[in-house]
């Protein structure tokens, strides 16, 4: 996949609980290489959205494909390891564990079983376990987070939490990652270390949806914006664009 191509793509895509129609017939299309902002009002459906991506939510209908293949179905661990990986809007980090062992658990404990069972038989433990955490101490390095690495996770900041998000997505090395809403709750230094982070990746080619409240970051680093309410995807386009767009204003006074 090239920068400019699209990476992921939703038709049709739905889900309801009970009469809710949550996300209701979602098309949407992801650039590789790009950062993409999903943003709207709250109940929007944003977090389901990612969770029907993601394979945590299962369809009422439609499809999602990645990479040119669909991924409806598989199980979570599956598209994690084909490389589209996910934050939570609350961070889950294992938190009686180091930083740097829940960085390393990243690939493993979401991968499920296979890894580990390669991993015995291979008799490479000590070899597998030297790469891992040499990986885990250079995404940490990346994020800020290594003189934090023999800390427990349970004690960080929700800033470093979330910091610590990113670093566990970048263990497998994805070509998109879904962050929502990454600056929630992070104090303003934060924020920004996080925004260099995500434009930093996103010139190796990284390319990222994101879903966040925070417009000023949002117009600062967002090349497309998708827009929905109620379920649906109401307006989408520029920054410029969406500013301007009076159906956007209305969503958020809540029409
Ligand atoms: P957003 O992230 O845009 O704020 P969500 O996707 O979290 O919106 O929620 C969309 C709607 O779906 C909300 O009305 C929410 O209450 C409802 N919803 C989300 N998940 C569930 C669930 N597991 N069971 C029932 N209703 C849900
Ligand atoms: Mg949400």
């Amino acid at each position: 996949t090239q920068t400019g191509d699209v990476i992921l793509q939703t038709r049709g895509l739905s889900r309801s609980f009970g009469a809710l129609k949550a996300v209701d017939g979602v098309d949407i299309s992801v650039k590789a290489g790009q950062i993409t902002g999903l943003i709207g009002p709250n109940g929007a459906g944003k977090s389901t959205l990612f969770g029907l991506i993601a394979g945590e939510v299962q369809p009422s209908a439609g499809e999602v494909i990645f990479d040119g293949k669909p991924i409806s179905g598989l199980r979570p661990d599956r598209i994690f390891r084909a490389g589209l990986a996910r934050t939570f809007q609350i961070p889950r980090p294992f938190p009686q564990m180091s930083v740097l062992e829940n960085v390393m658990l990243s690939a493993t404990a979401q991968s499920g079983e296979t890894f580990w069972n390669n991993w015995f038989r291979s008799g490479l433990v000590a070899a597998e376990e030297r790469r891992s955490r040499e990986r885990a101490m250079e995404v940490l390095a990346f994020t800020g987070l290594a003189d934090k690495a023999r800390d427990l996770a349970g004690v960080l900041s929700g800033g470093q939490q979330k910091l610590l998000e990113l670093a566990r997505v970048m263990m497998v090395d994805p070509p998109l990652i879904l962050l929502d809403e990454p600056t929630a709750g992070v104090n303003p230094t934060l924020i920004e270390t996080l925004i260099d982070k995500i434009v930093a990746l996103n010139e190796r080619g990284v390319a990222f949806l994101i879903v966040e409240h925070n417009m000023d970051m949002v117009m600062r680093i967002c090349r497309h914006i998708v827009v929905m309410a109620q379920g649906r995807v109401i307006f989408e386009g520029d920054p410029a664009g969406v500013m301007k767009e009076q159906r956007v204003v209305d969503a958020y006074l809540g029409d």
